[in-house]
């Protein structure tokens, strides 16, 4: 079954080749399907051989353990990348990019998604991940998402309300994301490209977008804000082998450069411990932590 995949198959891929922190050890078998029969060819192998499947998008929002990912790791970003429009709907792969589908669709005059603008993603991790910006999430826009069953069949959702939540997407148990139906609102190009470049304007000057990063560690806790809290704790500029709290915003973890998983992992137990010490909060992990 692997051998029917048209796509790339490798073995034992460096997945610090394929997020944004930089970090991870190698993926068994890495797969990058070139369509959605790929994908179920690589699903029923890994059903077949009893491996564990997991999915990566930009791999902006992953820390990968440093002895990497066991089973297959099936990345998306750059397949299903096709977005179609239809009056004032999106039809979108998984794998096409959040920044490009705001650009296309303002092309269009389509607007209504620009306020997702700055976070880097392709469609299926913003969809995983419920990603969001204080003046929306993809949640909003969502219509329909199709997916595929661990065995391959083809599922449709359509969400109802709360199905996404704060940086969460209810998904079938093992689903695949492979698209969504996206409502958009008319709106003229003119405006959307004002509004975008404000929006990355303050994106720039708040978050440390030269380092890499996972952007934001913590979820915000109800009512704060994680920053803020870790910030109080003097933990900004701290520092653990390559990784660092961020000195421009403190929920960031950054790597300067050399940093482990296992740098992060422990940065991140320190500013746990520390801010529930001081505050008597619990800060729960934004980022999806994967591998051993
Ligand atoms: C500089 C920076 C700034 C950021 N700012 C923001 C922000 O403002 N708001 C925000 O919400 N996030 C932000 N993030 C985090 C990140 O951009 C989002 O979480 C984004 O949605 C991740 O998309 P991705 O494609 O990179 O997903 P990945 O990181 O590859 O994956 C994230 C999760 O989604 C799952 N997943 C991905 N694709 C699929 C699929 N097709 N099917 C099933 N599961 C899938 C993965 O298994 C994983 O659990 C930022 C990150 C960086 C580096």
């Amino acid at each position: 079954m692997l051998g029917e995949i048209r796509g790339e198959v490798r073995f034992k891929e460096p997945l610090s080749f394929h997020t944004s922190l930089r970090i991870g050890g190698p993926a068994d078998i890495f797969v990058v399907p070139q369509d959605v029969d790929d994908i179920r060819h690589a699903l029923l192998f890994a059903e077949r051989e009893q491996l564990s499947v997991a999915v990566i998008g930009g791999g902006n929002n992953l820390l990968v353990r440093d002895r990497g990912v066991r089973g297959v790791v099936l990345r998306l970003e750059g397949c299903l990348g096709r977005a179609e429009f239809h009056g004032e709907e999106a039809i979108v792969g998984a794998g096409v990019s959040l920044s490009a589908l705001i650009r296309e669709a303002a092309a269009l005059n389509l607007g209504g998604i620009e306020c997702l603008v700055g976070v880097p993603a392709t469609i299926g991790g913003a969809l995983a991940m419920n990603a969001g910006t204080p003046d929306g999430w993809i949640g909003d826009f969502v219509s329909a998402v199709y997916f595929l069953h661990p065995d391959g069949t083809l599922g449709e959702f359509k969400p109802t309300s709360g199905a996404f939540t704060y940086r969460a997407f209810d998904a079938p148990a093992g689903a695949v994301l492979i698209g969504c139906r996206l409502r958009l609102t008319r709106r003229p190009i003119a405006e959307i490209q004002k509004d975008v470049k404000v929006r990355l304007k303050h994106k720039k000057a708040t978050q440390p977008l030269a380092l890499a990063s996972a952007g934001c560690v913590w979820k915000n806790p109800p009512g704060d804000f994680a920053g803020r809290l870790i910030e109080k704790c003097g933990l900004k500029g701290k520092r653990i082998n390559g990784a660092e709290v961020s000195s421009k915003h403190a929920n960031f973890i950054v790597n300067r450069g050399g940093g482990t998983a296992a740098d992060i992992l422990a940065l991140m137990e320190l500013t746990r411990e520390r801010v529930q010490h001081q505050f008597g909060i619990v800060l729960e992990p934004e980022i999806r932590i994967v591998g051993e």
